[in-house]
């Protein structure tokens, strides 16, 4: 009777610690991965945590005359899941452009074909794959392998050769026939899907709107190109010393630690011929057909993706940074770009400077890659170690060059399911390229995405619904929401604390999957505080910021002046409040959003002793307010 007791108390006891943990609602398919322990309610990877990862080595080309790229691979493939796994799943995104497939945004017509990726052979450990085992739709390959089935911790290799035609429309999004010999290359290659143990096989196709989800892999990548172009990708260059002429080898190398610009080379130079220790051929030779392709080879290491570019006529620029103070150690930071884009010679030393800065102060984590290249593309559009990034001139490239590099946090470094939760990374992005171009540029550069517009309407979507369900509601839930969302986080803790549950967010998920009970619960965690009734309205809830200055009354006792707040909306802000006193003196009073914790709806604020208020204003940029009508108080003048 008392062991049943006993029993049943302990019983009790488990499931209150479970229901403990949280008062956010979590969803019944977050609840399996607690209780196998691939996650735990801490925030930490649980004890069985796994992820599966890939090997790539790639050999590929592009015919600039007919813009059709061919390639071959050879995947190893690692199960690390305690699963038998009877299919894989390859993502062929250039299906995006397959006739039929669903698309967010319209493309060019003139891009579309039947086939979109031609998949010329597939063989599974050495046996080719029967065309029955092979299962297209939307962007994905499923590749039976039923007969023999990969074993959980263990692993196969995929042989793959295919080949597409680069899409050439203005326009067609993150990728670039940026001119007749200048591409930007990414969703290129047959790439197995993600297998985790939240979902299983990722399901959502690339519709050209959600963005990444990609396991981490090592890449060994050999890009050949016609004489006179120069390959910029993903990973270190491994043979610069057998492709560039000493002299601009010598300045490759000596970029490597600089910390001053240094033009490795002009259009002007790349065009005389000058750069390579293969001369261009004679048109002569040209014309008959011959040419002597050149082999760039990268290698890159845990990293979810690769993307290349090439250009026959680019400058480019680099220098280079410390990015670690403990070990030295420095990221090689390039630009890559058209004559005729003239903020692009700033856009090295921007990036050099941003880097820097995501390095020791937002997030404040060594910068994580050893190469960082700014491609001009067409568009705004990160890939670990690369950008796509259009010309902005004549506005200054700074937002945007800060926006994209800093995407290297996430989703990269953090290998974030953006097609799930784009606010896990976008709103960070929207977080730093504010904060890092204000700070870099002398507060003339930076710029808040505004939220109060579109705050409480019904386009104002929580985050929690995963980002592939939305299309109008997805901007505002992936940039604008969250990023307010973290500035006031950052206000609320402060920099000390904000930038320790950042680090231990970081050190415990780096290199892996946090989805967004990991982030919560590591920033409860190792903030100390329990923050659930912060996440819930910024993330969970229908609703808006808006407070308002009730009024201002006389405390007499005190003999001073009380300004009255009124929180009008359920979303928590910070007070921020600018006070000018009839003798024209001006004080601040700044209260985080912690005063609104408890569910109280209004706040007093004493003014200094036997000063008389003469205007209130309520507010700033970074405080998100559906109705500023009464935020001020007062009249001027
Ligand atoms: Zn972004």
């Amino acid at each position: 009777m008392l062991r049943q007791s006993l029993a049943i108390l302990a019983f009790f006891a488990a499931a209150n610690a479970m229901l403990a943990q949280t008062s956010l609602f979590v969803p019944r398919n977050y609840l399996k991965s607690y209780e196998q322990g691939t996650r735990s309610w801490d925030g930490k990877p649980g004890p069985n945590y796994w992820q599966n990862r890939s090997a790539y080595n790639i050999s590929a080309s592009i015919d600039p005359k007919t813009r059709r790229l061919s390639g071959e691979e050879t995947i190893t493939y690692f199960n690390n899941s305690p699963d038998t796994l009877k299919i894989v799943r390859f993502k062929l995104q250039h299906d995006r452009y397959r006739k039929g497939v669903q698309r967010s945004f319209d493309v060019a017509a003139s891009d579309v074909s039947d086939e979109g990726t031609r998949i010329e052979s597939l063989t599974f450990n050495g046996r080719v794959v029967d065309a029955n085992d092979q299962n297209r739709s939307a962007t994905f390959l499923d590749v039976s392998i039923k007969d023999t089935p990969l074993k959980p911790r263990s692993s196969a290799t995929f042989s793959v050769r295919w080949s597409y035609t680069l899409p050439a429309a203005k326009g067609s999004a993150r990728e670039c026939v940026c001119d007749s010999t200048t591409f930007f290359v990414p969703y290129w290659y047959p790439q197995i899907a993600v297998y985790d143990d939240l979902n299983g096989w990722a399901s959502h196709p690339y519709t050209g709107q959600q963005e990444f989800y990609h396991d981490f892999a090592d890449y060994d990548v050999t890009i050949k190109m016609p004489a006179g172009f120069q390959v910029w990708a993903t990973g270190e260059w491994q043979n610069a010393r057998d492709i560039l002429n000493p002299e601009y080898l010598s300045r490759w190398e000596k970029a490597h630690s600089s910390a001053a610009v240094i033009s490795v080379f002009s259009e002007k130079e790349l065009k005389a011929g000058w750069v390579y220790r293969n001369p261009k051929l004679p048109e002569s030779a040209k014309l008959s057909g011959s040419s002597a392709p050149v082999s760039f080879r990268f290698k890159a290491s845990d990293v979810p993706d690769f993307a290349f570019a090439a250009s026959d006529h680019y400058n480019w620029d680099a220098n280079s940074v410390v990015v670690d103070d403990k070990t030295g150690r420095r990221t090689f930071v390039s630009a890559a770009y058209n004559t005729t884009s003239t903020d692009y010679p700033q856009v090295a030393k921007i990036a050099a400077d941003g880097i820097r800065l995501m390095s020791t102060w937002l997030p404040g984590y060594p910068f994580p890659y050893p190469v960082m290249t700014v491609f001009n593309g067409d568009d705004g559009m990160e890939y670990p170690m690369m950008c796509n990034d259009v010309s902005t001139a004549p506005r200054s490239p700074m937002t945007l060059t800060i926006h994209e590099i800093s995407h290297t946090y996430f989703p990269f470094m953090m290998g974030i399911n953006e097609q799930d939760h784009a606010w896990m990374d976008e709103g960070w992005a929207a977080f730093f390229d504010y904060l890092l171009s204000d700070s870099l540029s002398n507060h003339t550069e930076g710029g808040v995405r505004d939220y109060s517009a579109i705050a409480g309407t019904e386009n104002d979507v929580p985050p929690m619904v995963k980002s592939r369900n939305l299309t109008t509601a997805y901007r505002n839930a992936s940039y604008q929401r969250p990023s307010q969302a973290y500035f006031t986080l950052l206000d609320l803790l402060g920099y000390e604390k904000f930038h320790a549950c950042m680090t231990e967010y970081m050190n415990r998920w780096k290199g892996k999957h946090p989805a967004p009970f990991d982030f919560f619960q590591t920033w409860n965690n190792a903030s100390g505080q329990n923050l659930d009734w912060f996440w819930k309205p910024w993330f969970f809830d229908w609703g808006y910021p808006d407070l308002g200055i009730q009024g201002v009354i006389r405390d007499e006792a005190a003999n001073c002046q009380v300004i009255l707040v009124e929180r009008k909306g359920n979303i928590p802000v910070p007070i921020h409040l600018e006070v000018e006193y009839a003798d024209g003196s001006k004080e601040t009073f700044h209260q985080t959003a912690a005063v609104w914790r408890d569910g109280k709806q209004n706040v007093r604020v004493a003014c200094t002793e036997g000063k008389t208020v003469k205007t209130v204003l309520l507010g700033k940029t970074t405080i998100p307010d559906v109705d500023r009508g009464d935020n001020k108080w007062g009249k001027k003048g």
